[in-house]
């Protein structure tokens, strides 16, 4: 048996790391260590040039950070990856890494607000404009924005806030056509419940600070590529270009395709990106991420466990006016969530208030177990106003198009006991209507 054949359980706890290489320590070490002996200059010289695997300083690579990396690349059958910082790093840096030179980024609304006001304020600023496709559905309308500087097509396969899951078959084929990669942030669904590369993806994203780590106790990112895509197709220079910093043991310059192959993206983020604007992830959050990881399957089920039961109690209730899940069968997203969701579309959806500012508001301040958070994907159930936080960057004309509407409460369940969920928002709604909700018994899933 080899690691290549373990299934995704077991790749959770058991990837990339042996443990006769670390002192037979079996829980992965925290290296915190700025830099590492050289181990004479000969050795040097090999590691410079890549022609020996091995460690130099942990701004661009750390061995816990390594394993971190090669762990997130085994779970999304991904040929390797790079842990960053933020989840807004890894963003950052594959939008550079992209189109760098100047060039255009075809994405949506339907995106994390901090990704939206990005693309709108810091991109262009750098020469990289986003143009956003507003109907999903329409992949005729979509791929005639994609024009010939058009560096890739970003889109998140379920969106933040409000679930909008993408077909990401449809539009790889699309964005494949014209030579460009399909860019996937897979934050909301995590690995367990969708691998975004099995389905065409080029490169996938996370925000590692939510439920791919799931305890809200860290701030990274994560960058795959599925080693497939032909960055030598004439539209990317950056990836043929020979640089001196790449040169062999005979000096010659070498491009990032030459010296890794199958990782020429990520590798290049490392070299010239990472290496000179730092967005560097510690080695104590990667060691977080990875104990996090080991229980991302079974945190991911009662998570998903837990939403349909909120979920279902969220529709009979007459105070809400109505509930936005793709797994439901009435949910425009159903057939999308059926193909790529099968086990569920995750922990983190969002309902409608069936009141005004001044209730909602109330209504938050009135929770006792839900915590009021901007983040997503802990192992505590969180709720929170988006229009006014997550994605209060965006004016009003922004969020009417991204189908944020003023009443839109989000919630990302937890593993708490649903029973005591449920009592919490009952008690939250009794203390601004003055009485508990009658909730209808609905067949949800049916
Ligand atoms: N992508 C999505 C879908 C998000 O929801 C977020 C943050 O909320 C990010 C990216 C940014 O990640 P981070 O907060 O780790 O920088």
């Amino acid at each position: 048996m080899s690691e290549n054949t373990y299934r995704f359980d077991t790749l959770k706890v058991r990837a990339a790391y042996n443990s006769e290489e670390h002192n037979h320590a079996v829980s992965v070490p925290i290296y915190q260590t700025a830099s590492y002996d050289l181990g004479g200059t000969a050795r040097a010289e090999r590691l410079f040039r890549f022609e020996e695997p091995g460690w130099r300083y942990s701004r661009g690579s750390n061995p816990t950070v390594g394993v971190l990396e090669q762990r997130a690349a085994a779970l999304d059958g991904a040929s390797g990856g790079i842990a960053l910082a933020s989840g807004m790093a890894a963003i950052t840096y594959t939008l550079l890494n992209l189109a760098e030179n100047g060039g255009r980024i075809l994405s949506t609304p339907w995106l994390y607000g901090g990704t939206a006001d990005g693309f709108k304020k810091i991109f262009p600023r750098l020469g990289i404009h986003v143009d956003l496709a507003e109907d999903l559905s329409d992949l005729d309308a979509l791929e005639t924005l994609i024009q010939p500087d058009t560096k890739g097509l970003f889109i998140e396969s379920v969106s933040n806030p409000n679930g909008v899951v993408a077909d990401i078959e449809a539009l790889a084929r699309i964005a494949h056509r014209h030579g460009i990669p399909l860019v996937v942030d897979n934050t909301f669904a995590t690995p367990y419940l969708l691998r975004p590369i099995e389905y065409g993806a080029d490169i996938v994203i996370y925000s590692a600070t939510k439920a791919l780590s799931g305890h809200g106790n860290l701030i990274a990112g994560i960058v795959l590529e599925s080693g497939k895509f032909p960055w030598d197709n004439g539209k990317f220079p950056q990836f043929m270009e020979k640089q001196y910093t790449l040169r062999n043991m005979d000096g010659e310059p070498r491009n990032s395709l030459e010296v890794f192959p199958n990782t020429p993206f990520t590798f290049r983020i490392r070299t010239d990106y990472l290496s000179y604007t730092g967005a560097t992830l510690g080695p104590f959050e990667a060691y977080l991420a990875l104990v996090g990881i080991e229980t991302l399957s079974e945190r991911v089920r009662k998570q998903v466990s837990n939403t349909k039961i909120i979920v279902e109690y969220l529709l009979g209730n007459e105070y809400v006016e109505w509930v936005k899940y793709p797994s439901l069968p009435d949910s425009p997203y159903y057939k999308l969530a059926q193909k790529y969701l099968p086990l569920g579309a995750g922990a983190i959806f969002s309902f409608g208030f069936k009141g005004d500012e001044k209730q909602i508001e109330a209504f938050i301040d009135s929770v006792r177990l839900f915590s009021y958070h901007v983040n997503v994907g802990d192992a505590r159930s969180l709720i929170v106003n988006s229009p006014k936080t997550t994605h209060g960057e965006l004016t009003p004309d922004e969020q009417r198009i991204a189908h944020i509407e003023p009443n839109l409460i989000r919630l990302s369940i937890g593993l708490e006991d649903p029973s005591d969920l449920i009592e919490d928002l009952d008690q939250a709604f009794a203390a601004v209507f003055g009485k508990k909700p009658d909730v209808r018994k609905t067949s949800a899933w049916e």
